[in-house]
C-alpha cells in the first residue's frame, strides 16, 4: 500500500494520501487548499490517479481542497450524509465503505466535534479527523458541537478498535504524527474521566479562541459544489423535471454512474445501465461502452447529486462524444420531481 502522511505548517493539518500500489486509484483525505499543487505533483510523481476526495468533517481552520482538486482532477468529492457542504458528489453513512481500487475504509459517524464528523478505518489503522486527536480531543463548542455526543464517539466506537490500531487524527500542534487506540486510552489526559458528565464539564470549560480562520473557511467550505450551471448554459443538462419525459424512449439511454452501495441505498431510474463513475476514462476511451452506445442513442448521466454526471459529460464531450447530456441535481433532484424510482 502507498501511504503519505502530508503536512499543511499553517493550520496544523494533517493530509492522507492512500493507494493499493503505483499506477492505481487514489483517496485523499482531508486535503488542503493552500497544498493542492503539491498533491497533485505527489500524486504524479507516484503514477496515481486521485478518484476520491474526502473531509472527515467541515473545517472551521483551513479552507478544503476539495473542490480545487475536483475542478483539476474530476475527482469525486466525499463527505457524511450530515454535512452543510452545499454539494458533495457522494454522502457515506455509518457503516458504509469508503472504497478504492484495492482499498476499502469502514466509514465510522463520530459526531461531537461537529455533527457532521466521520472516521474512517483501515485494517490496522483509524482516521478520526478532529474527534480523537494524539493526547487530546477536538473541540466541541461551535458548528453544533456536542460533548455528549463526541465521548460515546469515542468511548463507544473509536476505542472499541483494537489497542494497536495506529490513530491518525486531522491536526497535531505538538509535532507528534501517529499514536494508537492503546495508548491514547492509557495517555490522553482527555480520557482519564470517570463518566460522561465528567467529560462534558471538562471540554465546556476549555474557554478557546476562535480558530483565526473561521469566519473565512466555514463559509467557504459550505460552498464548494461544482458550478453545475455551467455545463447547463452550453445545453449540456435537462432538469430533472423534464428528464421524466425522456423515460422509456428507445433513442435515450440513462447510465447511472453511482456506486453499488448509492444504488441499494437510493433506488434507481428504472431501465438506467450501470457504469460507475471512476470506470469513466476507460469507457469514453476507444473500444469503450459508452463510445460505441453515444454513436446510436443519446446519453443521458445521472448522479447523486449532478456533480459527477457534470463531470462526466464534460469527460465525454472532451472524447468527442456529442450526444450527451446529464440529469442537473442528480437522483435527489429527480425524486424531489416525483420521477419514478426501482430499489
Ligand atoms: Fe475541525
Amino acid at each position: 500500500m502507498i501511504f503519505r502522511q502530508l503536512f499543511d505548517s499553517v493550520s496544523g493539518t494533517y493530509s492522507y494520501l492512500i493507494a493499493s500500489r503505483r499506477g492505481a486509484e487514489a483517496l485523499i483525505i482531508d486535503p488542503v487548499l493552500e497544498k493542492v499543487d503539491r498533491y497533485i505533483q505527489l500524486m504524479n510523481d507516484l503514477d496515481l490517479r486521485l478518484v476520491k476526495a474526502v473531509d472527515t468533517h467541515l473545517h472551521a481552520d483551513h479552507v478544503t481542497g476539495l473542490g480545487a482538486l475536483r475542478d483539476r482532477t474530476r475527482c469525486i468529492t466525499v463527505m457524511g450524509e450530515n454535512t452543510k457542504a452545499d454539494v458533495v458528489s457522494m454522502r457515506l453513512a455509518d457503516g458504509d465503505k469508503l472504497d478504492i481500487e484495492g482499498v476499502s475504509l469502514n466509514v465510522i459517524y463520530t459526531p461531537g466535534h461537529t455533527d457532521d464528523s466521520y472516521s474512517f478505518a483501515l485494517d490496522d489503522r483509524v482516521f478520526t479527523g478532529d474527534t480523537l486527536l494524539i493526547r487530546g480531543t477536538g473541540r466541541t463548542d461551535f458548528q453544533n458541537g456536542d460533548a455528549r455526543a463526541q465521548y460515546d464517539s469515542i468511548f463507544n466506537r473509536l476505542l472499541k478498535l483494537p489497542n494497536d490500531t495506529l490513530v491518525y487524527p486531522a491536526h497535531d500542534y505538538k509535532g507528534d504524527t501517529v499514536s494508537t487506540i492503546g495508548e491514547e486510552k492509557r495517555c490522553n489526559p482527555r480520557l482519564q474521566v470517570k463518566c460522561v458528565d465528567e467529560y462534558v464539564e471538562l471540554m465546556n470549560n476549555l474557554k478557546l479562541p476562535n480558530p483565526k480562520m473561521m469566519d473565512v473557511a466555514v463559509p467557504a467550505n459550505m460552498r464548494i459544489g461544482l458550478a453545475q450551471d455551467a455545463v447547463a448554459q452550453r445545453g449540456w443538462a435537462v432538469l430533472a423535471g423534464d428528464a421524466v419525459e425522456l423515460l422509456g424512449r428507445p433513442e435515450i439511454a440513462l447510465v447511472d454512474l453511482r456506486e453499488k452501495s448509492e444504488r441499494e441505498r437510493h433506488g434507481t431510474i428504472p431501465g438506467a445501465l450501470h457504469e460507475p463513475y471512476p470506470k469513466l476514462r476507460d469507457n469514453l476511451g476507444t473500444g469503450g461502452l459508452l463510445r460505441a452506445l453515444g454513436t446510436s442513442r443519446r446519453i443521458v448521466f445521472y448522479c447523486a447529486y449532478g456533480e459527477r454526471s457534470a463531470m462526466a459529460v464534460q469527460a465525454a464531450q472532451e472524447a468527442g462524444i456529442t450526444s450527451v447530456c446529464h440529469i442537473q441535481g442528480g437522483i435527489a433532484a429527480w425524486k424531489a420531481a416525483g420521477g419514478p424510482i426501482e430499489q
